[in-house]
């Protein structure tokens, strides 16, 4: 017996919402045999050390709710993290918090924190799961697009903006699918902006160890007067590159933090015990975050030159494991009938950037994934190179 249909219209919260971007083209790709540059995730092995401390972990019988907020061994872990890459030091107590991924990180924190008639001050291109997490909490997404195609904050327009209505500035660097990294120039500018404000910063710095070029990461958590505004959020799918592990967290002052924990205990209560407790022990050796702008500087450069012959003007890549090319010379197409057309005539998938802006704004961008296996690049670069126009 098949489930009836409903017999009354559904009432969407989200009627403008369709599927992810990402799941579109991750399908589209598979359904090709194509290889995948589109979809953020790496397809090469995790660290097996950190697979033996998991399985350790559950040996030894962590396989029960652990605390709301997080195991405390990781908790701690964090802490000591963020201070010695930031300076800041964050009470594993009360102001770290364990969750879902950084995806549930930011809809509870924006859940907790923004409240109908507020506003919630988002830069496009936006990351997907942004604006809708604004839209279910009552509030409303004020998108603020950043500079093409250097994809900077335009502070004029952010000042402009700024109204006594508005709750919330969310950021994201290293930017996706940006690229670009906030400097201690942009620090500045957000400490003067919220000054004698309510407004929370929400800082979403997954890509936090992958800067380039000797650059080094702008965490909002070094600077005094946006640390006690902001949420800074951080996931270890990214760090440690196990983004099917759906393990982030949040590192906010206890004021910010209460809230988000209220929230956080009704929406998924606690985080899997047994990857806690692994990741815990696994970020007692630093090396395993500091070696990675190096592993991902290498990726990127290895992308960038194999497909150096391909007709695509490649953007600078500051930040992130995304590499933002344009297409002119081959195609005058919309980005999301381009990234479709490479996917179904050269066994390529890409990511459009038309599909974080709200109003279809369309650039003609696309966003190739650098993390992947050499092998895996040096392949999509072989077909990149086929479409004509290349050499
Ligand atoms: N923020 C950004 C900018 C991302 O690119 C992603 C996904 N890769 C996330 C948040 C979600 O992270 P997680 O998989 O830890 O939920
Ligand atoms: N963050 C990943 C990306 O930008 C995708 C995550 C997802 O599929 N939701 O590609």
């Amino acid at each position: 017996m098949s489930v009836p249909s409903t017999p009354f219209p559904i009432r969407s919260k989200l009627p403008a919402t369709g599927t992810s971007i990402f799941s579109v083209m991750s399908a589209l790709a598979q359904q090709h045999g194509a290889v995948n540059l589109g979809q953020g995730f790496p397809d090469y092995a995790i660290d097996p050390v950190l697979i033996d401390l998991v399985t350790a972990a559950m040996r030894a019988g962590h396989n029960q709710y652990p605390l709301s907020a997080g195991v405390m061994a990781l908790r701690e872990a964090i802490a000591a993290k963020v201070l010695r890459l930031y300076g800041r030091a964050y009470d594993p107590e009360t102001e770290v918090t364990v969750t879902t991924g950084a995806t549930q990180g930011i809809f509870t924190t924006i859940g907790a924190l923004a409240h109908p008639g507020d506003e919630v001050i988002v830069f496009e291109p936006a990351y997907d799961s942004y604006i809708p997490a604004i839209r279910l909490a009552g509030a409303t997404p004020v998108p603020i697009p950043l500079t093409v195609p250097g994809y900077d904050i335009d502070w004029a327009a952010v000042r402009r903006a700024v109204t006594s209505r508005t709750r919330m500035i969310l950021v994201n660097t290293p930017n996706n699918p940006g690229t670009g990294i906030l400097s201690a120039e942009d620090l500045q500018q957000f400490a003067e902006i919220t000054r004698s404000t309510a407004i929370v910063i929400v800082s979403d710095e997954v890509y936090e160890h992958m800067v380039y070029d000797g650059a080094r990461h702008e965490s909002l958590a070094r600077n005094d007067e946006l640390a006690a505004c902001s949420v800074v959020i951080g996931s270890f799918g990214k760090t440690f590159h196990a983004t099917g592990w759906k393990v982030g967290y949040t590192l906010a002052p206890r004021e910010i933090t209460a809230e988000i924990r209220r929230v956080h205990q009704f929406t998924v209560f606690t985080v899997n015990s047994a990857v806690q407790h692994g990741l815990a022990a696994f970020l007692a050796e630093p090396s395993r975050y500091e070696e990675l702008p190096a592993f991902f500087t290498a990726k990127r450069d290895l992308l960038r030159t194999v497909i150096a012959d391909a007709p695509f003007d490649l953007l600078p890549c500051r930040g992130s494991y995304f590499q933002l090319a344009t297409y002119g010379r081959v195609s005058e197409e919309p980005a999301f009938e381009f990234a479709q057309r490479l996917v179904r005539e050269f066994g390529v998938a890409t990511i459009p950037l038309s599909a974080f802006y709200q109003d279809g704004t369309d650039h003609r961008v696309i966003r190739f994934c650098f993390a992947k296996r050499d092998e895996t690049i040096l392949a999509a670069a072989d077909r990149l190179r086929r479409i004509s126009g290349s050499n």
